[in-house]
C-alpha cells in the first residue's frame, strides 16, 4: 500500500494526541524506510518490471529483512519495548507497534504474492494492485478516514501548520496519482537509484513533524 500507510499514522495520532504525527508516520512506514538501505546494502533487491501491476511496478523479488511477517512482528515486539522506556506509556507504545505491525497487513492486501512470511520462499499477498480502481478507492476512502481522524484530534493549526499540513496532503495525492497514471519510470533503471527514490518518503515525515508541531508557549 502507498498513501494508507500515512492514512495508519494520521488515525493512531488521533488515538494518541499528546504524540508528535511524524512518530506515527516513521511507525506506519517503518519497514519502507529501512527497505532502501537494505537494497544498498545488497541484502535485498527491487527492481521495475511494468507487467508486475497496472499500479506498482515493483518486483520485490528479495525483501524479507524489512517485510516479512516474522521481522514485522520482531520490529513491532521491540518498537514497544523502546516507546515503554521512551514515553513511559504502554497505550502509545502499543499504538506504536500496531502502527509498525499494520504495515504488513495492508501490504498483505495490495501486493501481489511477494511478501514473505519468515525467510523461505513462501510468499503471500492478496494482489488488490491488480485493479487500479479497487486501489484507488479501498486506499482512498483509507486516506480521507486518516485525514477526517487527524483532524479530529484536535491539531489547533496556526496558519504557518495548516500550510504545512494541506501542502504534505497535496504531495501525497499528487505523487500518488502521478505513480499510478503518470509515465513509468523504464525497467532497467538500476537498484540503487530505486532504493535512493525510496527515501524520499522522509520529506513527508518532515512535513508532518512541522505540521503537528505545536508552538512552545513563550516565556514573556
Ligand atoms: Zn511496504
Amino acid at each position: 500500500m502507498l498513501i494508507g500507510h500515512f492514512a495508519v499514522g494520521m488515525c493512531a495520532k488521533k488515538a494518541s494526541p499528546s504524540v508528535n504525527l511524524a512518530v506515527f508516520f516513521i511507525a506506519a512506514l517503518f519497514v519502507d524506510l529501512i527497505f532502501p538501505i537494505f537494497v544498498l546494502l545488497d541484502i535485498e533487491h527491487v527492481s521495475i518490471d511494468h507487467s508486475i501491476t497496472p499500479v506498482v511496478p515493483f518486483n520485490l523479488s528479495h525483501y524479507p529483512y524489512s517485510h516479512s511477517l516474522l521481522m514485522s512482528v520482531v520490529y513491532s515486539l521491540l518498537a514497544f519495548i523502546l516507546c515503554t522506556k521512551w514515553f513511559k506509556s504502554k497505550k502509545i507504545s502499543f499504538i506504536v507497534g500496531l502502527s509498525i505491525f499494520s504495515h504488513w497487513i495492508l501490504d498483505f492486501i495490495t501486493h501481489v504474492p511477494d511478501l514473505p512470511i519468515t525467510f523461505g520462499d513462501y510468499k503471500v499477498g492478496l494482489g488488490l494492485w491488480n485493479s487500479i480502481w479497487g486501489t484507488i478507492i479501498i486506499e482512498g476512502s483509507l486516506f480521507i478516514i486518516g485525514v477526517y481522524f487527524y483532524l479530529k484530534s484536535k491539531p489547533g493549526f496556526n496558519k504557518k501548520r495548516n500550510i504545512i499540513f494541506w501542502s504534505m496532503i497535496s504531495l501525497l495525492l499528487v505523487a500518488y496519482f502521478w505513480g499510478i497514471f503518470g509515465p513509468k519510470p523504464p525497467e532497467n533503471i538500476p537498484e540503487s537509484a530505486i532504493a535512493w527514490a525510496g527515501f524520499s518518503i522522509w520529506i513527508i515525515v518532515i512535513m508532518g513533524y512541522f505540521a503537528d508541531k505545536k508552538e512552545t508557549s513563550k516565556l514573556t
